[in-house]
């Protein structure tokens, strides 16, 4: 009797605040084993289909909530393989030629200001947000987020026009870009001087090297390739104190030995002119861009941005 008297003033107290559980309650008091373990069996096969509150020895002990507490998102490191799509613009000068030019070549590698303005205003709203081939690389390789539809706008050669009419565009937008630059053409006429790379460095321009002589790789013998490609990126980063981790292969030209040389030069990216927007780590160095040419119409540049 004695020994019964503190179960049954609990399973009094339980009645009193009006529990509904009392053939369970009971049962786990009282010692039915088959009642018990019958349910600790349903408990379990169903653990993961309905929640635990509804099982009886829960409503013996008054039930403590526990947060129900999400697992933390880990970064996610992207197996190889794994494609990041976006879009890697390829630009050359942003300037206007006359509608009846001869320079054919030129023609095709200009946009005019208004134009380049009107692609600007086009991404901005399109939720299009640049970023760096850096920030790129590091998202395939490490799976750094990037924003929601990245996009790289890379320049290619060096020309002034970057500095006096692309640059004010870009920062009207809040782009950034990608500026490929041949060392040995810095401070010749319509090419930027040091003075204006160091300038776009320091204001946030990623600074890619872009050989010293924009010679075709493709023809060259391994030591001239060699320092073609480990001399542009030594000078750039020793003149402009700043890394310089991204090169972009003349007209599109490379060999393995190339794409060797590059990876051996320390780059982490380099791009061609090879036509695409999507990425894998097996392709870092062989990066393929989409060329905005000259008198493109908004029509077949939106299309392009598909890849
Ligand atoms: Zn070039």
């Amino acid at each position: 009797m004695k020994m019964l008297g503190l179960p049954l003033l609990l399973l009094l107290a339980l009645l009193l605040a009006g529990c509904s559980g009392v053939a369970s309650v009971s049962a786990a008091l009282f010692g039915d084993p088959g009642t018990v373990s019958s349910q600790e069996g349903a408990l379990t096969a169903e653990a993961t289909e309905e929640p635990p509150s509804s099982a009886a020895p829960a409503n013996v002990v008054p039930p403590s909530p526990t947060p129900v507490q999400a697992p933390a998102t880990p970064v996610p490191t992207p197996k190889p393989g794994t494609v990041t799509a976006a879009p890697i613009l390829m630009y050359h000068y942003i300037r206007e030629l006359p509608p009846n030019t001869t320079d054919h070549l030129g023609y095709g590698l200009s946009i005019a200001p208004k134009l380049f303005e009107d692609e600007l205003a086009y991404l901005a709203g399109a939720g299009y947000t640049s970023v760096s081939m850096e920030d790129l690389v590091s998202h395939i390789t490490r799976g750094t987020p990037l924003p929601p539809k990245p996009i790289v706008l890379t320049f290619d050669d060096g020309y002034s026009d970057f500095y006096m009419a692309a640059w004010p565009l870009l920062k009207k937008y809040g782009f950034g870009a990608t500026a490929y630059l041949v060392v040995d053409f810095l401070g010749k006429p319509g090419y930027l001087s040091w003075q204006q790379t160091q300038e776009l460095r320091d204001s946030g321009i990623e600074i890619g090297a872009h050989t010293l002589d924009h010679v075709d790789l493709a023809i060259q013998g391994l030591p001239q390739a060699r320092r073609q490609i480990f001399d542009s990126r030594q000078i750039l980063q020793q003149r402009l104190n700043a890394p310089v981790n991204t090169f972009a292969y003349p007209s599109g030209r490379y060999t393995t030995s190339t794409v060797k040389l590059v990876g051996e030069a320390g780059f982490s990216s380099a791009v061609t002119t090879a036509f695409g927007e999507r990425h894998t780590t097996a392709n870092l160095l062989t990066l393929a861009r989409i060329r905005v040419s000259g008198g493109i119409s908004m029509l077949n540049f939106i299309k392009n941005l598909a890849g």
